[in-house]
């Protein structure tokens, strides 16, 4: 599920992982600490046994995981699945009214 990626130290404690919109090319960078980046190759080498992104990355946001699930950059993510969730109940909310 998890794509091979690229990275690189920036401290002890610190990686940053690079990973290229499949779509439109963008290289998108993702702030992980090593124990996270451990976990995301153990998943990517594992799938059967390997923790889910979002149980590695609680505090990622989610466009942030999806750059390292499939690589899509937030930009195409929203263009492929505009708006839903919590704009979309907000504005049912105000037709109500
Ligand atoms: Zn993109």
């Amino acid at each position: 599920m998890i794509r091979p990626f690229e990275y690189e130290y920036l401290d002890d404690h610190t990686v940053v992982v690079y990973t290229t919109c499949p779509s439109c090319g963008h290289v998108n960078c993702t702030e992980v600490s090593r124990e996270q980046l451990w976990e995301l190759e153990f998943a990517a080498e594992n799938p059967m046994k390997g923790k889910l992104i979002q149980n590695i990355l609680p505090d990622h946001s989610p466009s942030d995981r999806e750059c390292l699930v499939s690589g899509v950059c937030s930009t195409c993510w929203d263009s492929m699945f505009p708006k839903h969730g919590v704009e979309d109940e907000d504005d049912r909310e105000e037709d109500e009214e």
